[in-house]
């Protein structure tokens, strides 16, 4: 049983002093995109890191911690997230300034398209393929967030975070190990920020580019759906949409559940699916695609959290590898 009062009570003396907003039993359904799955235990927004320090000192050791960013990359299962679940307040973690020449620090709660914008107004180069992505900074970094030919990576200088004793930390880019879509993000680690760096480029060309951008996602994106993005990431040489097209399944639906007829790489929440629905619709898209083409896709969204009891989805193993 979610007990996010009790927690409250575990932090002690620390829970009256801490002045960002500690909500037990949070409708992460209200936070994801996907607009789906069960409640935080407790969800907790610092409102800058003193505050976020004091909460993680706190914290005791058994308690599960997970950090958000602003939910475009998730599906949260139905049963909720156990623990703590820190999201960053804009207040504290939302800024982006300039840190030397074409050099941005930004806060981890920063929208990729506030980074976009800021970099146009200082004519920095390199950012326009942010301003298509919905996420924050921080789920970017912890993603390799990517669009356009340019993933985040390759504008990584260092990042800054706190770990779960509430120190301070410096990564720099080597120590994430970028691939695509994936990172080693320290174990325990909540970023905080980052220093980025483009290159210098006129206002009017990154305009150009930015609008480039926004043409391409509201003509081949279906953006204005509850969604998280790509599903499945592309395999090597191979596009996952393609794979899931001609395996049949543009459009394929289960309950509230859809591969979206637009771009079918894209699953949406019809307006009342479950998130053991939207689980079970991937599950089912990799088997098929599977059987078509021999292919066993990745999923790119991240799924977290329990399942509902006796609403466990098992992940599909093809037979000729188990
Ligand atoms: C319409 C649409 C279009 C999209 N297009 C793209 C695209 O072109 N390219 C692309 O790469 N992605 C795309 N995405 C997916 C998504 O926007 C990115 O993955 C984004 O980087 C996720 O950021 P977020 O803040 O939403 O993170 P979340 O979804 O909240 O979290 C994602 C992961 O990041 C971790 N994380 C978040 N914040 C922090 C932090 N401060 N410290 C440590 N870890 C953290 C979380 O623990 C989680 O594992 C799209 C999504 C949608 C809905």
């Amino acid at each position: 049983m979610f007990d996010g009062k009790g927690l409250i009570d575990r932090l002690g003396k620390a829970a009256s002093e801490l002045r960002g907003r500690l909500v037990p039993n949070t409708a992460m359904e209200r936070v994801t995109w996907l607009r789906a799955g069960g409640p935080a235990e407790l969800l907790f927004q610092p409102l800058d890191e003193d505050d976020l320090r004091l909460f993680l000192r706190a914290l005791p050791a058994d308690v599960p911690l997970s950090v958000i960013g602003v939910g475009s990359n998730l599906l949260v299962r139905d049963g909720g997230l156990s623990g703590a679940v820190v999201r960053l307040s804009a207040k504290g973690f939302g800024q982006q300034e300039m840190a030397g020449e074409n050099r941005i620090i930004a806060g981890a709660i920063s929208p990729d398209k506030h980074i976009a914008g800021f970099a146009m107004d200082q004519g920095i180069g390199g950012f326009a393929f942010m301003y298509g992505i919905p996420g924050s900074l921080g789920g970017a970094l912890a993603m390799n967030a990517g669009a356009h030919g340019t993933e985040i990576s390759e504008r990584v200088v260092e990042i800054y975070g706190m770990n779960r004793k509430g120190e301070t930390v410096t990564i720099p880019r080597e120590a994430m190990r970028y691939g695509y879509r994936s990172a080693a993000v320290p174990k325990g680690v909540i970023f905080t920020g980052a220093l980025l760096e483009g290159f210098a480029r006129e206002r009017s060309v990154i305009r150009d580019e930015m609008e480039a951008v926004r043409h391409h996602r509201e003509t081949v994106q279906p953006v204005q759906e509850k969604t998280g993005g790509s599903t499945f990431k592309n395999p090597d040489g191979q596009s996952a949409w393609r794979l899931i097209d001609e395996a049949g399944c543009r459009g394929l639906m289960i309950g509230g559940a859809q591969m979206s007829p637009m771009h079918c790489n894209f699953m949406i929440n019809r307006g009342n699916a479950s998130a053991y629905d939207l689980e079970y619709l991937g599950e089912t898209v990799r088997e098929r695609v599977y059987n078509h083409s021999g292919i066993l896709l990745e999923w790119e969204i991240r799924r977290v959290g329990r399942f509902l009891a006796g609403r466990d989805i098992y992940e599909f193993v093809p037979q000729d590898l188990d």
